[in-house]
């Protein structure tokens, strides 16, 4: 049985005074117990008081981006060694934003998976496609074209500590959300990429849902067979939305 995640993707928002205010609702209405396991993804400068007031909880800490580089001369950027130093659990990598906006490819995607991982940061492997490429039929060359360059440079067996977002781009942040058969559908087939290198890691393996997720839709979405939670952006900053998307995650 796999334990549902439900991962916050703050992006740039956020103040201290927003982040304290989100949390102190989140604290107060988060079972530990539940049946999701819940992580937050503040901005970097954020990521050390966030996890301070979650630290008795059982909230987890992800950042959202991770440097590919272990130390040096990289301006602006974050190692994974740090996250580590700071209390981050997971970390992001892949994001669509990152890849679109700041031409991160898949072979520099695979190389901040590895350095993740070198210091037991959990990454959360982002794969989805562009709506011109779905149009065109073409969503699973570009899933597999992106988990490729994974396995070629982690082997499967890195999969074992890792979690996978299936974040189709023309639905994230547009409030135009996959169908749950539409979603099931690529999962199923990121299952089977994994399975064909190692079925136990496959049945493992957590593969997320990201896009337009809200309270309203999450139950649909979650009760997918292959659906193991959600990557929330938007609806990840208000208390009640996440709280309730936290509540429809139950392992199916
Ligand atoms: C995301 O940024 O990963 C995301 C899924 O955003 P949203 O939920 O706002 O579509």
């Amino acid at each position: 049985m796999r334990r549902p995640i439900v991962a916050g993707n703050w992006k740039m928002h956020g103040s201290r005074a927003e982040n304290e205010q989100l949390l102190e609702a989140l604290l107060g209405r988060y079972p530990g117990e539940a049946a999701a396991a819940c992580i937050v993804c503040p901005p970097f400068v954020y990521v050390q008081d966030v996890g301070r007031r979650i630290r008795d909880s059982s909230i987890q800490l992800g950042a959202q981006n991770v440097s590919a580089e272990t130390q040096g001369a990289f301006t602006g950027e974050v190692s994974a060694a740090m996250l580590k130093d700071v209390g981050c659990q997971y970390a992001i990598v892949g994001h669509s934003e990152r890849r679109l906006l700041y031409r991160e490819t898949d072979q520099l995607v695979a190389r901040k998976f590895a350095a993740a991982q070198s210091k037991s940061l959990i990454p959360i492997l982002c794969v989805g496609e562009q709506l011109a490429e779905r149009e065109a039929n073409h969503t699973r060359d570009v899933v597999a074209r992106q988990f490729a360059a994974v396995l070629e440079l982690c082997g499967v067996q890195a999969l074992a500590q890792a979690v996978i977002a299936y974040e189709p781009v023309w639905a994230i942040g547009t409030g135009r959300n996959a169908t749950p058969e539409q979603a099931q559908e690529v999962h199923a087939f990121i299952r089977g990429l994994v399975a064909a290198g190692d079925a136990r890691i496959a049945a493992e393996t957590r593969i997320l849902y990201g896009g337009s997720v809200k309270a309203s839709n999450a139950a649909e979405l979650f009760a997918m067979p292959d659906v193991d939670g959600g990557l929330i952006g938007g609806a990840s900053l208000k208390a009640d939305e996440f709280v309730a998307i936290l509540a429809a995650a139950r392992p199916v």
